[in-house]
Parts: C-alpha cells; structure tokens; sequence
C-alpha cells in the first residue's frame, strides 16, 4: 500500500479526538510531501539536525514534533520552528528550552517523558523525580515554556497485557497530575505496533512511523 492509503486508513481508525503524529525520521522528502498531500500537516522526527533540515526544505505550514532524545547544545537549532518537544526528562532541559524559546519570543509546548518501561536503556523520569521538578522555584520561573502533557514508551515486547499495564500506568500518573497541572491535554502514548491499546487506555497522542511509511533502513 502506498504512504497516502496507509495514513488514510490508520486516519481513519483513531477516534476524532487523537491527533496522529507522523513519524518520518529516516524518511526523505518526497516521502513527507505524499503524506503532506492527504491534509497531514503534523510530522514527528528523532535527531534534531534532520528535523531542521526537513523544515528548512518543506513547507512552512508543517508542525513538527520532536520525539527523540533531546541534547541541551542542540535545543537553539529547534526553538525557532518546533512545535511540540515530547521528551523533556530533566529540569536542565527545560531550563535550556525556556531560554531558547525566549530568543525567538514564542513559548514551546513541552511533554514530560515518563519511565513506564521495563527496559532500564529507555528514558524518562518517575513520579518522584517529576513531583521534584513541577515543585521547584526554577520551574515555576520559566515563562517561554508549557507543560502540556506527558508522553511515554512501552516496553518493546509481545506480551499484549505487559504494555497495556504500562499504558494504564501513564495514564493514571496523568490523571493524578492533571491536579498540579491542570492545563494539559495530551497523552502521548502509542507507536505502530501498540497504537490500538495505547487508545483503549486513553492516549489522545500516537506516534506513528513504519505503518504509515514501511520499515526504516539505519545504515
Ligand atoms: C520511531 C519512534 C516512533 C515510531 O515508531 P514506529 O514503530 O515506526 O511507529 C514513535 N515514538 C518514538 C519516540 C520513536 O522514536
């Protein structure tokens, strides 16, 4: 199937109220326009230099989410366009992403990533370390950056019920956090091969790569 019938179908089967991040890291330009030509304007890429490359070289109107691992030095590439970074896991990331926001007078949507995973190689903070941060006089400082929700990653498993348990987990540490900050509305949670669960469980953000563009090639 074609980019354009794979997005139109997976479209199609999310509820109206999940937005569809497309996930093109790997992807080349050609690919992103055959998705951009459906109506799909938002896109979601894991290294900071190909995102600015691909923003600098394709329309304007494109939203582009950054869902990888973020490094401090390289935030001032991203501050000018980005408009969502999913994974802030540190205070001194947040601290870097405010003052670079503030260079270009706009305020950046941020999500915390949270640890749900058995993997210990995957990032994210825990509860305790996250109540650590949204109770700090630091975070309650900075202007140019707003928490909208939270984003996460299940374990790369088979075992269906493992991930929905941890799904559930992010959900409810959502919930729970929606007391301190009431204005989010995201939950990021949901990649192609978990995306039908991480609904169930009450993502309203899915992370969608190989399903709407085949299977990446890292050389
Ligand atoms: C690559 C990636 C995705 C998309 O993965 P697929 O399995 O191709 O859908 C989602 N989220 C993050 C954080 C990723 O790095």
């Amino acid at each position: 199937m074609s980019i354009k019938e794979n997005l139109n179908k997976i479209k199609n089967m999310l509820p109206s109220h999940v937005t569809l991040v497309a996930v093109s890291k790997t992807k080349p330009n050609e690919d992103i326009l055959e998705a951009y030509e459906t109506g799909h304007r938002v896109f979601g890429e894991n290294k900071i230099q190909d995102m600015t490359q691909k923003w600098e070289q394709l329309p304007k109107d494109i939203e582009w989410h950054m869902i990888g691992h973020v490094q401090r030095n390289k935030v001032k590439y991203m501050a000018e366009y980005v408009s969502m970074i999913h994974g802030v896991d540190s205070l001194r990331l947040l601290v870097e992403i405010d003052k670079q926001a503030k260079k270009h007078n706009r305020s950046i949507s941020c999500l915390f990533q949270m640890h749900i995973a058995k993997e210990e190689t995957k990032f994210g903070l825990d509860m305790e370390e996250l109540h650590e941060i949204i109770a700090s006089e630091t975070f309650k400082s900075l202007d140019n950056v707003e928490i909208v929700g939270l984003m996460g990653m299940a374990t790369f498993t088979e075992d269906k019920a493992q991930i929905r348990q941890e799904f559930v987990q992010l959900q409810s540490m959502y919930t729970s956090l929606k007391t301190d900050l009431p204005q989010m509305n995201v939950l990021s949670m949901g990649m192609s091969g978990d995306y039908n669960i991480a609904v169930e469980e009450g993502s309203t953000m899915v992370r969608i790569g190989s399903s709407i563009f085949g299977a990446r090639n890292y050389n």
